[in-house]
């Protein structure tokens, strides 16, 4: 069950506590035939027929959700859900009433963003669907299983743009490039960055994201969350973090509210990394390999991380990095605490917890308890 943090929660029941679980595999683009807002799009669906689709879109690009994308929806017939679990996120979108309208630009980039988050999301491919069951995005009117006896939704003209315009589209925001802002409607900036090997900016998704959120919070910079901040990139964090930024004095497209390497530091004190060692476990292997027959691993992928890192601070030689956190690395260990400071047992090759974190700050891994 997922809800999309650009759009407007309309939650439809019973339909979402009731319909069975889905794993979305293809997205399908649909017209409603009306120029509808998502809010008459959820009334209607409430009030007047089953045939509902997870997400609607309005002409001035504004998205509402219905139901999670891991429930079924109701409006792509065979794909709704197969036999085997999979299934369709359906996109209804405002038009006029014989579908024959494009797109408009708010629309493109409003499905072009819930492309990539889908995509991202899910692991839906983008690719057009080479087959009615196959992973990937469509329209309606492309395949007879999708509709009870075949249908032009959503109109030639949009046909064109899902292959065109939307598709490319999303493929560009995929890999990281901006989605196109709407004409006449400056907004948020909705691109992504990779900053030490994390993402950041509308859409991405995960603890560094509340990391960033919280921090903010606590440094005076929350007047735009309702709710959160939580895992997931919304506008209200971009809007936050653009209040920090002018407060360093950046301007222009520096301060567009998408994170940087350098407003990051001064937020963090730190850049976070996606590389984390615990410290729990680096100790265990050290009272665990030493004693243990030639080349025991136990976290070997935590114990190569500070190895390396002691290789590179030239406690260590590379031979040695084997993921085994035998006596060599455990003599390393106390040399590179030594050069700290620490003596006696402080120095005993055991990783502790304030030594740990400035390797880890040197060598760009997070340390965690
Ligand atoms: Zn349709």
């Amino acid at each position: 069950m997922a809800w999309y943090p650009g759009a407007e929660k309309m939650e439809l029941q019973p339909e979402s506590d009731e319909q069975a679980a889905i794993t979305p595999t293809q997205v399908i683009f649909h017209s409603v035939a009306a120029p509808w807002t998502p809010r008459r799009m959820y009334e209607y669906w409430r009030d007047s027929t089953n045939l509902e689709s997870h997400f609607g879109v309005g002409y001035d690009g504004g998205v509402g959700q219905f139901v999670g994308t891991g429930t079924r929806a109701d409006a792509n017939m065979h794909a709704n859900r197969r036999a085997d679990g999979t299934g369709a996120v359906s996109v209804e979108t405002a038009s006029d009433d014989r579908s024959t309208d494009p797109w408009t630009d708010e629309q493109v980039g409003a499905l072009i963003a819930l492309g990539a988050w889908l995509h991202r999301r899910h692991d839906i491919p983008v690719r057009v669907c080479p087959a009615w069951d196959a992973p990937g995005f469509g329209v309606h009117r492309m395949f007879p299983e999708w509709s009870d006896g075949g249908t032009a939704c959503p109109g030639d003209a949009r046909a064109r743009q899902f292959r065109e315009v939307v598709l490319p589209g999303i493929a560009a925001a995929a890999g990281g490039a901006p989605v196109p802002t709407p004409r006449g409607d400056a907004g948020p900036a909705r691109y992504r960055v990779t900053v030490n090997g994390l993402e950041y900016g509308y859409g991405a998704h995960g603890p560094h994201v509340k990391e960033v959120g919280e921090a903010l919070v606590r440094q005076g910079f929350g007047r735009h969350y309702q709710s959160g901040p939580d895992e997931d990139w919304r506008d209200a964090d971009t809007l936050n973090y653009q209040d920090f930024q002018h407060s360093l004095g950046y301007s222009g497209s520096d301060a567009d509210g998408v994170p940087g390497e350098g407003s990051l530091r001064r937020l963090l004190g730190r850049l976070p990394s996606p590389r984390r060692v615990s410290l729990a476990h680096v100790v265990a292997a050290a009272r665990t390999d030493p004693g243990a027959e030639q080349g025991h691993e136990t976290y070997g992928g935590e114990v190569r991380i500070v190895e390396q890192a002691l290789v590179d601070e030239g406690f260590l030689e590379q031979r040695w990095v084997d993921g085994s956190l035998g006596t060599r690395t455990v003599q390393a260990y106390a040399a590179y605490q030594r050069s700290l400071g620490y003596a006696g047992e402080d120095a005993n090759g055991i990783p502790g917890q304030r030594s740990l974190r400035t390797l880890g700050e040197r060598r760009g891994f997070d340390v965690t308890d």
